[in-house]
């Protein structure tokens, strides 16, 4: 049942909110909450149509328009999302060396964004207006599947305040939530989780949201103390950013006595695919175009594995095309039973983070290292390594901006985390190399 302040947030003050922020995100909501229904066929003829919208478009963005050109690459003549083959890939480090180019000359509400918690590539790249109403339209259809919807109360259990800076996607939803409340992820002392187990019971919040690894952390934690939190009316507890491994998944559902869904995005690729009731991990297909390609860069054959390489819809201010994400996923060709005719991914192998811990013993959440590292200028890549409590190493992988005296900051920052006895040595690379699995983890900690 909908409370009239949920009913208020989400039919008034939201949609005023928004639209003096000139988003679009309303409408989009609204829009994308037909077309989920429509049959496969129809959503993949309305993808190619907002396809074919933003390829002319890109032309008029420099980087593009010499992209094309060299490719010899004709955006009116494109016929289907395949047509998208002829056009090489977008990485992080293209972005990196184009961030201007890729800028259109028209583009409309330009926001910087820095990221790379979830690659251990730093980036920064730029989100127009279009895109920020998209994403949350998006969001918001996907909470709605779930019964729960903006102006509900939740507990957001999340990253630093770097993370949380004034343009973070985050931080949008939050604002737009009102009634939401964060708990920094970070630390996880038994002191910080006694408090996070008590803010949770005293907010009685409708859901939850953040990292898999954090969730279950508290949830273990309440259930280790025999406090009771099955009892609060949660309804579901969102979980992204980090790979959902299953004993997770059982554990926060046990203890919140709530039902997991998962997320797969990114604040740089979009917000891909969400978990529906029914279990299927929906892509969001009105906005996304996601190819998946072999090592070699080559389209896989359906029901093989492949790394997802994303276009983004709503990019026309700083065009996302065939932007290639890392991670790993397997398309499924089963219709899901909810009955919505967006397509399914399914087996998403996202990059795990580690929790690390400090000399004095205390948890915390990987990513407390990694922003440490990724602010810096001139770090293209890095991986963390903690061997012991007392030793902790970083390998960077850097260009010509860096300075030096990154590596005092490196080493004075992990300290203040870590403990200040903590030896703490960084190592400039030419190249680090992936997990045997392939898979590319930039922390990884030997301390159980
Ligand atoms: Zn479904």
């Amino acid at each position: 049942m909908t409370s009239p302040y949920t009913w208020l947030t989400a039919n008034v003050v939201f949609p005023l909110q928004e639209r003096l922020k000139r988003h679009s995100t309303v409408a989009a909501r609204r829009d994308m909450e037909q077309s989920q229904w429509w049959d496969p066929d129809r959503v993949a003829a309305l993808q190619l149509r907002r396809l074919r919208a933003l390829l002319p478009n890109a032309a008029h963005v420099p980087y593009y328009r010499d992209l094309f050109a060299r490719h010899r690459f004709d955006p009116a003549a494109v016929r289907s999302v395949q047509d998208l083959q002829g056009l090489p890939f977008l990485t992080k480090s293209l972005i990196r060396s184009h961030t201007e180019a890729l800028k259109h000359p028209q583009a409309q509400g330009l926001a910087r964004f820095n990221t790379g918690g979830s690659s251990g590539e730093p980036l920064i790249f730029f989100i127009g207006r279009e895109r920020v109403s998209h994403d949350v339209a998006s969001k918001w259809r996907a909470t709605r599947w779930w019964d729960v919807d903006i102006g509900d109360p939740e507990v957001v259990v999340w990253g630093s305040p770097i993370e949380l800076g004034a343009q973070d996607r985050v931080r949008l939803w939050r604002d737009a939530l009102m009634r939401t409340s964060l708990l920094p992820a970070f630390e996880m002392s038994q002191a910080k989780l006694d408090g996070f187990v008590a803010h949770i019971r005293q907010r009685r919040p409708k859901m939850l949201f953040g990292y898999p690894s954090a969730l279950s952390h508290i949830a273990r934690h309440a259930e280790k103390q025999g406090i009771a939190m099955d009892d609060l009316g949660i309804k579901v507890a969102f979980v992204t950013s980090e790979r959902l491994y299953d004993d997770q998944r059982r554990d926060i559902a046990r203890v919140f006595g709530c039902k997991v869904a998962n997320g797969y995005g990114s604040r740089d690729a979009g917000f891909i695919a969400h978990e529906c009731p029914s279990g299927g991990m929906h892509v969001t297909a009105e906005d996304v175009v996601v190819e998946l390609v072999d090592r070699d860069g080559r389209v896989v054959a359906p029901g093989t594995a492949g790394e997802i390489v994303v276009t983004h819809l709503a990019t026309r201010d700083f065009p996302f095309i065939r932007y290639r994400t890392g991670d790993i996923a397997v398309m499924d060709p089963q219709r899901c039973a909810c009955g919505r005719g967006l397509p399914l991914l399914k087996e998403i192998q996202g990059r795990s983070t580690d929790f690390v811990v400090a000399a004095d013993g205390t948890v915390m959440h990987g990513l407390a290292l990694v922003y440490v590292v990724r602010d810096l200028p001139g770090v293209e890549s890095f991986k963390v390594v903690q061997h012991s409590r007392e030793h902790t190493s970083v390998q960077l992988v850097v260009s010509g901006a860096f300075d030096r005296v990154g590596i005092d900051s490196i080493v004075a920052g992990f300290k203040r985390r870590l403990g200040a006895q903590v030896h703490v040595d960084v190592e400039l690379v030419q190249h680090i190399a992936p997990e045997k699995s392939g898979k590319f983890r930039y922390i990884v900690s030997h301390v159980a």
